[in-house]
């Protein structure tokens, strides 16, 4: 053969003889076929095999089975976010002329997606108290498509009582989705209090390390995952082995380092607690917590995340008291190996049933720092907001 050839990876290593306990970073964009039968039939094999780079690697198919066999799950997709995984599921359920229920403390970008996107396709979004229960019921009619649950919601952490939710709404034979971005598969699975789909941003706690962008959707009925396929393929979406495998390698270490994170927070909780310039810590493992009881009948644990309510005399010194934090940095997201804090101004927008607080929210996500550094660190900026209060 010719130079030009030669260049090319015609021949190969053998991978006999080669057992390695990773997974490998499989990159494609085409996926050969051994027949032009076989090519002719590739798209069969985008929901469970290879057809095209974009629909599935070794890799990729790898990190859904590893998800599948968490979430007791028949079938995972893998979405580029846990965001695109709520577009893609809610799209999938819902069509123009119908509704979707929300809970009032969903994930932020959940309002706009609902009140912009989802309206101007002809998809009605309704908000519903989180603490509703089996009132859900009340709100369900013949256009509802789908109730999502987020239990605990974002930034305000109240828990659902998923099971009643799930037993209205199938009532009327109506889908439930649940973003389970706090409880991680090993404090809730959404699959088996009945819930239609389980959505998880990767992004967090299985991603681990604040490097990967990726979402699941688990679900037990192949029809639906075929589905979701469908209309992740229909817009496009995939995503890279590289990034599959930083998930299947987060997930190696999921268990520990959760467990260490859930005990941590939980004695950063106690510490925070006891200043006088933060009026509630709201963690589901505290009894005062709404939804406290639920979390406890459902739960299996908690996790390194919460927030604290502070008293609103403390905005004049807040930014300069986390700023001057080392070992919690300022940011979005949560379930890193780095503590990350988050501050707002006031709570979120709640068009049900605003929070009961008027001062600013910090919410914590706890990393895997001894517990003594990051008490210290905690307690150094509550206490200058103790001061600014006159406590
Ligand atoms: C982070 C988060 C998402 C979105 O995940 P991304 O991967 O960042 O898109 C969705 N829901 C909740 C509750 C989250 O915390």
């Amino acid at each position: 053969m010719h130079d030009d050839t030669l260049c090319l990876p015609i021949s190969r290593a053998s991978r006999v003889g080669f057992d390695s306990l990773t997974v490998p970073v499989y990159r494609a964009s085409t996926i050969t076929f051994p027949t032009v039968a076989a090519y002719q039939q590739r798209r069969e094999e985008l929901y469970d095999g290879y057809s095209y780079g974009l629909y599935g690697t070794p890799t990729s198919r790898s990190l859904e089975l590893r998800i599948s066999e968490l979430e007791h799950a028949e079938r995972t997709l893998i979405l580029p976010s846990g965001f695109a995984g709520i577009a893609v599921t809610t799209l999938a359920c819902a069509t123009s002329g119908q509704r979707v229920l929300f809970p009032d403390n969903c994930y932020d970008t959940v309002r706009p997606f609902a009140l912009q996107f989802l309206a101007g396709l002809g998809i009605e979004a309704a908000f519903y108290d989180p603490a509703i229960g089996n009132g859900i019921d009340a709100l369900i009619d013949d256009k509802v498509a789908l109730v999502w649950v987020e239990s605990p919601g974002s930034m305000t952490l109240e828990v659902q009582d998923v099971p009643a939710i799930v037993t209205a709404a199938h009532a009327r034979g109506v889908k439930v989705a649940a973003d389970n971005a706090w409880a991680t598969p090993l404090r809730f699975r959404p699959l088996d209090h009945g819930c239609d789909f389980s959505l998880y941003p990767l992004s967090k706690y299985l991603g681990g390390h604040s490097d990967i962008i990726m979402g699941s959707v688990a679900v037990r009925d192949v029809a639906l995952y075929r589905r979701l396929k469908d209309f992740s393929r229909y817009l496009g979406m995939g995503v890279s082995p590289d990034d599959a495998s930083l998930a299947l390698r987060g997930i190696e270490t999921l268990s520990v380092r959760l467990d260490r994170s859930e005990e941590t927070g939980l004695a950063l909780a106690a510490a925070a607690a006891a200043h006088p310039s933060v009026v509630e810590v709201r963690h589901p493992a505290l009894p005062t917590s709404p939804g406290h009881a639920l979390w406890k009948r459902d739960f299996t644990g908690s996790c390194g995340v919460f927030t604290l309510f502070l008293d609103p005399r403390v905005r004049p010194l807040l930014a300069s008291a986390i700023e001057d934090m080392t070992l919690f940095s300022i940011g979005a997201s949560w379930g890193a190996t780095r503590s990350i804090v988050a501050v707002l101004d006031a709570p979120p927008l709640r068009s049900i049933r605003p929070a009961e607080h008027d001062g600013p929210i910090v919410r914590l996500s706890v990393g895997l720092e001894h517990v003594e550094d990051l008490r210290a660190d905690l307690d150094r900026a509550l206490s200058r907001l103790d001061a600014a209060i006159g406590a």
